[in-house]
């Protein structure tokens, strides 16, 4: 009747949030991913609110029949356009019902704790920091036990966040004041990743005052860039008070793209560091969500030219249709396959070389970015035979 021996869960904290005793907390496990624990077993009621606001101990989804309508979407306001991580649906969305009266429940970066954290925001001032992808877990307890049921919020999050939350709005029976969020989700990777990563650049920013995971500096195919600013960077720059700044690259910033190499990106799409439970107990991906919009990256044929951007957005309720259709955005109608060509159907896998990946991360002190790379190239290597087959496979087929 409890959480108390789930492990290796999604750590969406919606057991933290709903629990009456408050004796559950998220931390992270030894893997470097966020996991409930329960602080004080004699407390515990075994109400079973954890458990049944928890998704992961559910094969079913918590929003049942969906209707499906699908857009290609991307602000009318450039700069929003062109600091948001594909067409910047994501803040026109938040913008919109602020204006009708909602908060929203976001997530921004927390340079103090060098984590990605979900908060509240109230104007549109405050919506700004929650731009911008950021590819690391987050960790959702302060957010959302701030959020007061009996008012009106937008959620954003990831598809196994959002799940539970459904199922924590509907428990509560307070559904109807939520507008809920997710994004085609790749996966998450360990924490130690992003902190290894940190400490390889702090070396020369020095403690990171900035982090921005993308940029269309160079178009938005090419978009996978991290920027960090650290206190040894020259300028210095609130980003969070305005999204028309970051439009071109600044000195002393260091910048480094997926297209170059960046460290952190091969470690996190390369799937050396999932979460086992993205990659295993995933049940979200394509066309399997619990929101009433999911939001992406339309990659795919058909805006292949397009570099300023353009969101992939869907809707799975009329609510979520309704309101789509009321942004500051422009819309284009399209069938669901052309909306998630390039998502992934499947959950991510696992590089043949994870478990060296995660020892490098668990045992060594500091991991230097020649390390990682020799890592790659053995690992290229490796799927070397399966590609050539693949390639074979296919020619005979054709
Ligand atoms: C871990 C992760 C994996 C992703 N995988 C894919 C993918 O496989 N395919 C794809 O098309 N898109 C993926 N996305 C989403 C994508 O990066 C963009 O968010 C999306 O294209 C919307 O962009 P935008 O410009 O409209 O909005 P943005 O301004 O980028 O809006 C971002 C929204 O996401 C929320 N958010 C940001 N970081 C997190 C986080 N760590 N956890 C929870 N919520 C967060 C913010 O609160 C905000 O509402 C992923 C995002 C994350 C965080």
């Amino acid at each position: 009747m409890n959480i108390k021996d789930i492990h290796n869960c999604y750590g969406c904290g919606l057991c933290a949030t709903a629990c009456n005793r408050k004796i559950i907390e998220i931390r992270l496990n030894p893997d470097g991913f966020y996991e409930p624990h329960i602080t004080d077993d004699a407390s515990c009621t075994n109400c079973g609110v954890c458990t049944d606001v928890c998704a992961y101990l559910h094969d079913d989804l918590s929003l049942t029949s969906p209707q499906i309508s699908g857009y290609a979407a991307w602000s009318k306001e450039p700069a929003v356009r062109r600091k948001c991580s594909s067409g910047g649906i994501g803040f026109e969305l938040g913008r919109y019902l602020i204006g009708e009266g909602y908060k929203v429940c976001g997530v921004k970066y927390n340079v103090d704790n060098q984590r990605a954290e979900h908060y509240i925001a109230t104007t549109v001032e405050e919506l700004i920091p929650s731009i911008g992808s950021k590819y690391i877990q987050s960790y959702t307890v302060d957010g959302f036990k701030a959020i007061n049921k009996k008012e009106k919020y937008l959620v954003t999050g990831t598809p196994c966040q959002i799940d539970s939350f459904r199922r924590y709005v509907q428990k509560f029976r307070v559904e109807d004041n939520f507008v809920l969020m997710d994004f085609f989700c790749h996966g998450v990777p360990s924490m130690w990743v992003w902190k290894k990563y940190l400490q390889m650049v702090e070396k020369t920013t020095g403690k990171a005052t900035y982090v921005s995971w993308r940029n269309k500096f160079t178009g938005w195919h090419d978009s996978w860039a991290m920027s960090i600013d650290g206190e040894r960077t020259g300028e210095k720059v609130n980003w969070h008070n305005s999204y028309n700044l970051l439009i071109k690259e600044k000195k002393g910033t260091y910048n480094s793209r997926l297209s170059q190499g960046d460290v952190f990106y091969k470690l996190f799409l390369g799937d050396y560091c999932c979460n086992p439970a993205c990659q295993k107990e995933c049940k979200y991906k394509y066309r399997a969500s619990s929101a009433d919009i999911r939001i992406g990256d339309l990659w795919g044929k058909t805006y292949k030219d397009n570099e300023d951007g353009v969101s992939a957005a869907v809707a799975f309720t009329p609510k979520g249709n309704e309101i789509l259709k009321s942004l500051n955005c422009t819309l284009v109608e399209h069938p669901f396959d052309t909306v998630a060509e390039g998502q992934m159907k499947k959950n991510c896998g696992k590089a043949y070389l994870t478990t060296v990946a995660m020892k490098l991360l668990h045992f060594s002190h500091e991991v230097n970015a020649n390390v990682w790379r020799s890592l790659f190239i053995v690992e290229k290597l490796l799927r070397l035979p399966k590609r050539i087959f693949n390639k074979i496979k296919r020619t005979i087929s054709k």
